[in-house]
């Protein structure tokens, strides 16, 4: 009988629990898991095609020094020695580690405390910047600390469910399962989406608001002022638990109802009806991810939502809420751990003296990071003019993914050390480092993820360690012994790291903090292996229980109440005579980020075989593209050359260019390349939609 083995899907936010099956020829198949409270048994494309993905061709499976086998005693000794010498000549802030939303918590945990209290500086930042930092700096805004407040069951619960900036369908694509079931069942339930384009996940809307890219802000202003001004807001929940009222309003106010048309490109007829569903129905949850996240107002866009939620008290009871939805399978988890460069662990903040003592004082460590360190496109940048010189990448592949993506690239290469910890040998990134050190991949590694809805859930091994890859967390494990801090590095097992994380959430914690699991701090190793999933938080001395927030108050700004944050909406429109074009970048339904495992499989590359970019009719016969040919897309950054799509689907002046392919799957298909390195000013996320291009027929010259 084959063995079967319960674990979870590394692919999106919303964290399936997957049955994996490895019979006795080695094949590898998969199904969903009944008993996960996050899919009940469902999974989608990518999930379903798990099995094909896991061959080791390509693998990188020996550690390398300037592209020869090394021995792991080599390697680890090297990088000890590089990145203290660095730190010793020229300070701790000239080395940094760029991080991944694939890494497991275990191995976060371990980064984080790495760099934070040991290296002593904040120079952490993951690619999770690049999916959901807006939400994050929005929630601290708001609340006081990073909390989504509800969960899953609260999107089937709802009578209005209102998607933002989020192709759900394609995105997060078993919650949709669960919302489209949920309408089945219940017709009334009405479904808003809001997004340029129309996308799979209008097929279910009953409303489809195509706003222009960035007019969210003034959208959900407007909104903000119907709801006042139609009576629809809870004057007692406002005076009880929350501040800064009036001066949202006198924000919102000063918006004319014009105004707002044009900033948001939407008829008057559509906005009031988006209004009078609003105001109208109690039970609200408005779903939003990388559409509302990935702006230059990015983070004001999630309070605008926010905002709308808390003048109602729609917030934290069954049905109701604002929900973030993360995109990668461990987004949350890095949050909860310190894996921003702004943050420190178990969501304490790094710019509190009382935090980091804390913090210094459980880890024992020698030093602390006293300011936060660079953001993503801050750090690459200080990589280019020279003041980061050691550079540790791990699970991710910034020379496609990040913004402004050849000058990235260039700037790594230019980096005098620089170690990338992957799965495989030869990424767009693996090539310009002198250092590689082989990781686990999905069904080889061991340890926790925490989805959108705050559920922690195990991925575990059940396939053999290939060669010399090894964990993550091993790896800076060893660096860290080589550098001196053998004590605090003893992890012998990623079940040690766990309980540490645990102890540290609950430590000196009083209730003070919204994540705290305590109650796991001496798990022990069996204990571990048979983690069930649960949500956060779980204080020493509970048992699990299905949790939301904020419905009674008891937020964690000092006074215990949330903030209405005013906010000016944005003017959307960055094209000029140049650049006359806006193009936003985005998933397609079965490839995953840079296709490095879902391009494995035929079956999901079968589904859209090649890059492509969707553009309206009309605008395909103003610069003279057909069906099909090739598109050549420029910014002051860089270029592709893609096919082209033509579609209604499109709203008129913009393109969407999917973000998976690189060079090496077609001729130029970077599409990262074109994003211009804007960020939005609070969460320091890029802003990888509404970007100024131009477009014209590709003539091979
Ligand atoms: Fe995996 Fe996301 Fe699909 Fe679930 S919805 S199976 S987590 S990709």
């Amino acid at each position: 009988m084959a063995a079967e083995t319960k674990t979870t899907c590394p692919y999106c936010g919303v964290g399936c629990g997957v049955i994996a099956r490895v019979d006795d020829d080695g094949k590898v198949s998969v199904k969903g898991d009944p008993d996960h409270p996050s899919n009940f048994g469902r999974l989608c494309s990518k999930g379903s095609a798990l099995g094909e993905t896991v061959d080791l061709d390509g693998r990188l499976l020996y550690p390398e020094i300037a592209g020869e086998r090394a021995s792991w005693d080599e390697a680890l000794d090297l990088m000890a020695k590089r990145f203290g010498e660095t730190i010793a000549e020229h300070g701790p802030d000239a080395v940094a580690f760029y991080v991944s939303g694939q890494l497991l918590t275990e191995d976060y945990y371990v980064a984080n405390k790495l760099m934070k209290g040991f290296i002593g500086s904040g120079n952490i930042d993951t690619n999770s910047r690049l999916c959901m930092s807006s939400s994050v700096a929005g929630h601290r805004r708001a609340f006081g600390a990073d909390t989504v407040p509800g969960t899953y069951e609260d999107i089937e619960l709802a009578d209005l469910v209102i998607l933002t900036g989020s192709n759900l369908a394609w995105c997060h694509p078993v919650i949709y399962q669960r919302l489209a079931a949920a309408k089945a069942a219940r017709p009334a339930m009405k479904i808003v989406v809001i997004d340029p384009r129309r996308t799979m996940t209008c097929d279910i809307a009953d409303l489809h608001l195509a706003i222009r890219p960035d007019g969210d802000v003034a959208l959900f202003l407007g909104l903000f002022e119907h709801l006042i001004t139609s009576n629809a807001i809870d004057q007692n929940y406002i005076a009880e638990h929350t501040n800064g009222f009036a001066e949202t309003f006198a924000a919102a106010s000063s918006l004319s109802f014009n105004r707002m048309l044009e900033l948001t490109g939407l008829p008057a007829m559509q906005l009031r009806e988006f209004y009078r569903l609003f105001a109208q129905t109690d039970k609200v949850v408005t779903c939003y991810s990388q559409g509302v996240n990935q702006s230059s107002s990015g983070t004001d866009k999630v309070n605008a939502i926010i905002n709308c939620h808390l003048a109602t008290g729609r917030i934290g009871r069954p049905g109701m809420g604002p929900f973030s939805l993360t995109g990668q399978p461990n987004a949350m988890g890095g949050r909860e751990v310190g894996g921003l460069a702004n943050m420190l662990a178990a969501h304490m903040a790094i710019e509190s003296a009382e935090d980091r003592d804390r913090v210094q004082r459980f880890w024992q460590s020698p030093r602390i990071a006293v300011r936060p360190g660079l953001k993503a496109v801050d750090m690459f940048r200080a990589v280019a003019d020279g003041r980061i010189k050691a550079l540790w990448i791990m699970a991710t592949n910034p020379v496609v993914s990040m913004p402004d993506a050849d000058a990235v690239e260039a700037a790594i290469k230019a980096c005098p050390f620089v170690v990338v910890s992957d799965v495989l040998r030869e990424t767009d990134t693996t090539r310009h480092a002198h250092v590689l050190l082989p990781s686990l991949g999905w069904g080889e590694k061991d340890g926790t993820v925490t989805n959108s809805e705050r559920r922690i859930s195990r991925q575990r091994q059940f396939l053999a360690t290939p060669d010399e890859a090894r964990p993550d967390w091993w790896q800076m494990a060893e660096v860290g012994r080589r550098m001196g801090f053998s004590q605090a590095f003893s992890f012998q097992a990623n079940a040690e790291i766990f309980a540490e994380h645990a102890s540290l959430s609950g430590f000196e914690n009083e209730g003070s903090r919204d994540f705290d699991i305590g109650a796991y701090e001496a798990i022990a190793l069996e204990e571990y292996d048979a983690l069930q999933p649960f949500q956060w938080p779980q204080p020493a001395g509970t048992s699990p229980k299905l949790t939301r927030f904020f419905a009674a108050g008891g937020f964690y700004h000092l006074d215990r109440k949330a903030r209405f944050v005013a906010i000016e909406p944005p003017a959307s429109d960055r094209t000029d005579s140049r650049f006359p074009l806006t193009l936003n970048t985005g998933r397609v339904r079965d490839h995953w980020h840079t296709m490095t495992r879902t391009g494995k499989s035929a079956r999901l590359s079968g589904h859209i075989a090649e890059p492509f970019a969707e553009i309206h009719p009309r605008d395909a016969i103003e610069i003279g593209i057909a069906e099909a040919s090739l598109i050549e897309i420029e910014s002051p950054h860089g270029r592709v050359i893609v096919r082209a799509l033509v579609t209604e689907r499109q709203a008129r002046g913009s393109l969407f260019v999917p973000m998976h392919w690189n060079d090496s799957f077609a001729a130029k298909a970077r599409i990262d390349a074109v994003v211009a390195p804007v960020t939005d000013p609070v969460s320091g996320q890029p802003a990888s939609k509404n970007v100024a291009v131009r477009a014209h027929r590709f003539q091979a010259s």
